[in-house]
């Protein structure tokens, strides 16, 4: 299970705030989408959940439980990077162990877990390639992979089809969808294209400026937006 509450999420970079006060609660199995233009505070606040920056203000809770002091390696939390950030010097089956043993998990159970993930991804034939032996969407495929080993409840994603070209970023897409129904967890996902969020998300957040401007679900956004902030992203051509 893997419910997540906001509640009055601040975030401050020196004296600059970016985050104004989230308030946001995600339902188990839910796959939310986080939308906005680019600049708004979508990453920041990814980074706070995962626990890679630490929240200003206000208090994030994952099953009733406070997180804001848990460390990242804590938390049930798994992130995929917009950027890949694999180990250029290690393979791919190194890249996917990496996480995984660091959680302290045996020899048996990280090659359990990889194979299993290699075989939802498909990476079987590429485990003893180097990143720069793949193409883009193979490299995308193993840092997801990378952060199902860790068997996460809740999977997050920064943009995570932004480097690919369009045939394939349809892929990974289907991909992504159908990763978030066989793993039962709870997923969100960071774009600043309206096109996907239309089309994975149960419930989409569109953010501007560090707020959160409309919560609802693809219908209701597109049928009854908030604002004219709302009616012109999720409205405009890509
Ligand atoms: P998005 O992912 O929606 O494009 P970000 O979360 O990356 O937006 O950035 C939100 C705001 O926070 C931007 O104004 C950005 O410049 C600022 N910001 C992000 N990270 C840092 C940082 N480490 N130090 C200072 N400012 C930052
Ligand atoms: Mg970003």
């Amino acid at each position: 299970m893997a419910q997540l509450s906001l509640r009055g999420i601040k975030k401050r970079f020196r004296n600059v705030e970016v985050l104004h006060g989230i308030d946001l609660d995600i339902g188990d199995r839910e796959f939310v989408v986080f939308v906005g233009p680019s600049g708004c505070g979508k990453s920041t606040l990814l980074r706070l959940i995962a626990g890679l920056d630490p929240i200003s203000d206000g208090e994030f809770q994952l099953n009733g439980r406070t997180m804001n002091a848990v460390p990242p390696s804590r938390r049930g939390i798994a992130m995929v990077f917009q950027s890949y950030a694999l180990y250029p010097h290690m393979d791919v089956y190194e890249n996917m162990a990496f996480g995984a043993r660091l959680m302290g998990l045996d020899k048996a159970e990280v090659e359990a877990r990889i194979a299993e993930a290699a075989r939802m991804l498909r990476l079987e034939p590429l485990l003893k390639r180097k990143p720069r032996e793949l193409s883009g969407g193979q490299r995308q495929r193993v840092a997801i992979g990378r952060a199902l080993v860790r068997k996460p409840q809740v999977l997050l994603l920064d943009e995570p089809l932004s480097n690919l070209d369009a045939a394939l970023r349809s892929d990974v897409r289907l991909e992504i969808a159908k990763l978030h129904r066989d793993i039962g967890g709870t997923t969100i996902y960071v774009t600043h294209d309206q096109v996907e969020a239309m089309t994975l998300a149960d419930r989409i957040v569109v953010m501007n400026l560090g707020r959160i401007e409309q919560v609802g679900s693809p219908r209701d956004l597109y049928q009854t937006p908030a604002n004219t902030f709302v009616a012109t992203f999720i409205g405009s051509p890509r």
